[in-house]
């Protein structure tokens, strides 16, 4: 099954994929990781990625569809994933369209999570992650067992520095200005299915149950 999450920065797509990466058994794909491991490896792209990603503005297209070339083909993909945090504009989806159909595939669902842009303002301040596995905690809404560590591992968890409140406002426009056409664009092309967003994380996860069984 390959599905599609879309929804505002902060709107749960991440904490939601890892959720369906256990039932569905499909991994998930996130360009946010995958940039913020170029970055952290200093590679060329992700030298080229930072400055975007410190402002809130989006990575160029063709960086991003270039990445993602790759990826889909890994074996990994072979049953299907889920894409999250990508695309972000009209010409990544179009690019991606060209992808999946020199692969002969289909995106079978797209999820589009819901949430008000105030909420989102709150749920960033409270956002800590776990940078090498990307699990993701909330100070209120979802934290960890003991403050300030991974679950699992117990490592140090932090703040991503474009979680600030101007950041998020920045990429809550860019969201509806760029992001949000994409709901339109897949209306004709595949099955979306909408979500409220605002309930809790286990309601929104019954959800998406629902619209898969
Ligand atoms: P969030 O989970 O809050 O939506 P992400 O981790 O998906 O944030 O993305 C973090 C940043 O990485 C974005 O603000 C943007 O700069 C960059 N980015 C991630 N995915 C894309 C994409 N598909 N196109 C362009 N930029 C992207
Ligand atoms: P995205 O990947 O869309 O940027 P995240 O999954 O990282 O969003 O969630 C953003 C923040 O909000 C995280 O701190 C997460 O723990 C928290 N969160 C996610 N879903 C919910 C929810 N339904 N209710 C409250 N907080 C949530």
């Amino acid at each position: 099954m390959k599905i599609l999450l879309l929804g505002p920065p902060g709107g749960g797509k991440g904490t939601q994929a890892k959720y369906l990466i256990n039932r569905l058994n499909i991994p998930q794909i996130s360009t946010g990781d995958m940039l913020r491991e170029h970055v952290n490896n200093k590679t060329d792209l992700g030298l080229k990625a930072k400055e975007y990603m410190s402002a809130g503005a989006l990575v160029p297209d063709e960086v991003i569809l270039g990445m993602m070339k790759g990826r889909l083909v890994d074996k990994d993909c072979n049953n299907g994933y889920i894409l999250d945090g990508f695309p972000r504009t009209i010409p990544q989806a179009e690019g991606l369209d060209l992808l999946l159909e020199e692969l002969d595939q289909k995106i079978d669902l797209i999820i589009v999570i819901k949430v008000k842009d105030d909420n989102i303002v709150e749920r960033m301040g409270g956002r800590r992650v776990h940078p090498s596995s990307g699990r993701i905690y909330h100070i209120k809404y979802n934290p960890p067992k003991n403050e300030g560590k991974d679950d699992q591992t117990g490592e140090e968890l932090i703040i991503r520095d474009d979680d600030q409140e101007n950041t998020v406002r920045k990429r809550l426009e860019i969201y509806h200005k760029e992001t949000s056409p994409l709901i339109e664009y897949y209306k004709s092309r595949s099955r979306v299915c909408h979500i409220d967003g605002e309930q809790s994380i286990d309601q929104v996860s019954q959800s998406i149950d629902k619209i898969l069984s």
